[in-house]
């Protein structure tokens, strides 16, 4: 009595699995009379492993199927203060008054496949040429390269993108960014998941014919070694042995 108790305690505790297996249960029409074949636990294993593979499948494409979608350039005039360097805008310098300038190519891209998932933010591509500015800058030209922090420029080439007041310039102060749309990111996965379950179907259906058949090869061994008064486990001849409960050789229960 205390035992039953104790353990109807525990199984309170679980609550939620529980309500959670009894749904998954009517789901797979499950009950005393029809249990759990090896058929449903495929389909389950099937459809879990489909869903952490398309996932990934999904994840994977966003990151390298990527079309770039609009090209925009800044121009930034370089004037150095106090042993640095500072960057402003083309429009508000002085025109014409400054010959040290960076240019900074900014690319958004569509990323994902079939259809777009998400919009990448490339790594802005700097080049500058300062020519009068040799005293303060190490590398007076640079030709295009990706915004890293080994450029010796980047610190103030992220600042100055960071000041911008577009945002679909501040964007790309941080280097490679991707926005991830959720809804589409979805969708796209659900379907995913779905075809290649789908496709998991027949290889399930093949295994278990393919059990099928070698279970039938093997009770038709079974009834064959019987006729012949032999052992239905390892065939030893049971002749004269009629009344022995079990085979001398493997001790399998004679029926
Ligand atoms: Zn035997």
């Amino acid at each position: 009595m205390v035992v039953k108790r104790s353990s109807q305690s525990v199984r309170r505790r679980g609550g939620p699995i529980r309500r959670l297996r009894r749904w998954h249960r009517r789901l797979n029409y499950e009950s005393a009379d029809r249990p759990r074949t090896q058929w449903t636990m495929r389909v389950d294993i099937a459809l879990v492993l489909s869903g952490v593979l398309a996932f990934v499948l999904m994840v994977l494409l966003q990151a390298s199927v990527q079309r770039v979608k609009n090209t925009t350039t800044v121009d930034y005039v370089v004037e150095a203060r106090e042993e640095t360097v500072v960057l402003i805008p083309v429009g508000t310098a002085d025109p014409g008054s400054n010959i040290n300038t960076v240019h900074i190519v900014l690319k958004t891209a569509w990323a994902g496949w079939p259809i777009r998932t998400a919009i990448a933010s490339l790594d802005p591509k700097v080049s500058w040429a300062l020519p009068g500015l040799t005293d303060v800058v190490e590398r007076t030209t640079q030709p295009g390269t990706p915004l890293s922090d080994h450029l010796e420029l980047a610190p103030q080439i992220r600042e100055a993108l960071a000041d911008s007041s577009d945002p679909d310039i501040r964007r790309f102060a941080e280097g490679y960014r991707l926005d991830v749309d959720y809804l589409v990111f979805s969708i796209v996965t659900g379907v995913t998941w779905m075809i290649l379950w789908a496709l998991c179907l027949p290889v399930i259906g093949l295994i278990g014919i393919g059990e099928g058949v070698t279970g039938r090869m093997g009770s038709a061994r079974r009834r064959r070694l019987r006729r012949q008064n032999r052992c239905e486990n390892c065939g030893y001849d049971l002749k004269g042995l009629d009344f022995t409960a079990a085979c001398p050789e493997c001790g399998e229960l004679l029926t």
